[in-house]
Formats: structure tokens, sequence, C-alpha cells
């Protein structure tokens, strides 16, 4: 017997279902095309039942905060459908940055200038690139990672005048403590100021917020298989 997941298979894509629709309806609410939010399912670890579950409804695009769990969760316990994107949305580690460049489809986590220059080498060797985001820390927390705000321009001139990358959009976790509204106002102002198209923000507490400010990507993970015991807890597998 497979150890029994938190959700139920049935619940789980009875829950991606309810979550499509508020998508749609957040969407519609404020005059646009439902078409032009998508969901990432945030699968940190959730265990492989429950990642079937999601995928047996239907979902296609995944985020993933640890690329050696990712690694193992996509390649080695199961082969990775071809039409599934997998989105990077936690830290990175220059030195897994190799890894990360060969497994994931978008990095939404570029957050500093060596990391810039450890990726431009790694897709390089690599001949694969990464769609890239740059975090942004719109709240200036200290114990968070991203740029802030007065310094995205100057960093993404170098990002591309010095290493040569395309960054399509923005990334960003609002305080837990502030209204996300104002900080989701914030990336949408810095993202159009810079002409970028992709914004990932809003996750299962206040995605219909974000889509509100011009989210093009949700990240939600607790709303689809239910509570983590903690963000950091292993995969149960
Ligand atoms: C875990 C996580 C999410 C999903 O959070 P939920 O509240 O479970 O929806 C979204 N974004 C990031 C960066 C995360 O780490």
């Amino acid at each position: 017997m497979p150890s029994s997941p938190v959700e139920s298979p049935a619940s789980i894509a009875d829950r991606l279902a309810v979550v499509q629709a508020r998508i749609r309806v957040a969407a519609e609410a404020c005059g646009r095309d439902p078409a032009s939010v998508t969901l990432t399912v945030v699968s940190k670890t959730q265990n492989r039942e429950a990642i079937d579950a999601a995928l047996a409804a239907g979902a296609s695009v995944f985020g993933e905060n640890r690329v050696q769990e990712a690694q193992t969760r996509w390649t080695e316990e199961r082969a990775r459908p071809v039409d599934v994107e997998l989105r990077l949305i936690g830290a990175l580690q220059s030195n897994k940055a190799a890894d990360a460049v060969a497994l994931f489809d978008v990095i939404e986590t570029l957050d500093r200038d060596s990391l810039a220059r450890t990726l431009a080498a790694a897709i390089q060797k690599a001949g694969r690139a990464p769609r890239l985001l740059v975090q942004v820390n719109t709240g200036e927390e200290p114990q968070k990672a991203g740029i802030i705000p007065r310094d995205l321009d100057a960093f993404l001139n170098s990002v591309r005048d010095d290493y040569g990358l395309i960054v399509e959009g923005l990334m960003a976790i609002p305080p837990v403590d502030e209204a996300a509204g104002l900080h989701f106002a914030l990336l949408a102002k810095l993202a159009e100021r810079h002409g970028l198209k992709v914004l990932s923000m809003g996750m299962s507490g206040d995605f219909e917020t974000a889509i509100r400010f011009g989210a093009t990507h949700v990240r939600v993970g607790s709303a689809i298989f239910g509570e983590r015991k903690s963000p950091e807890a292993p995969s149960r597998v």
C-alpha cells in the first residue's frame, strides 16, 4: 500500500478545479482574459501520489523550491512528461546552477550578480537557456532574497549587458504581515517600467488579488494539496 496522502487524489483534482475556477472568475472580474494567467502548481514537499493526482487532473506547470528535490521527483522517480513545464521558485545556490539550467524551463529567482554570472556560464556550457525572472524584494526585508526596487534598474542592465542574459519578468513574495496588494502593485509598476511581460506573484492566500494587479503566473500550493507540515518538510515518498 502506498502511504496515504494528506489529500486523496480525488480531493486534489477537486481542489485544483476550484483554484482554476477562482482564477477564471478573478480574471474576468477585472476584465482580463483568464488564459493570460498561468497556474503554477507548487509541488514542493508533496509526495509522488499527490503529484500524480495533479498530473492526472491536467496540471502541466509545476513550481519547485529545491533543485535536488526537483531532480529526484522529475527525473529519477518518473520520466518527466514532455508537456510539463518546471519552474524554480526557491533560492538557487550557485553550486546548483548547472543542475538547475539542465532541469528547469524557467528560473524565477535570479537575485544577485554572482548568480547571473554563474548562470550565464552554465547556460553557455549547456547550450540550453531557461527563461529567467528576477526576484524583487519589494518589502526590502533583510532576511529575504531579491533585488531591492531601487537597485533593479542597474541589476537588469548588468544582467543584459555584462552577462548577455534575457530576463522576461519579475517575481516577488510580499512580506507576510503587510497588505499584499501594495507589493503586487509595486512589482507590476516595476515590470511595466522595464518592459517586462511576465509577473509571478500571488500564492494560495492572495492569488486573486495578484491577478487584479496583473499577475501572469500565480504560484499555488496549499490550496491544492492541503497544508504542508512545514515549508522545509522533506518529501514523504
Ligand atoms: C511555497 C511557495 C508558494 C506556494 O505557497 P502556498 O501558500 O502553499 O500556495 C509560492 N511561492 C513560493 C516562492 C513558495 O515557496
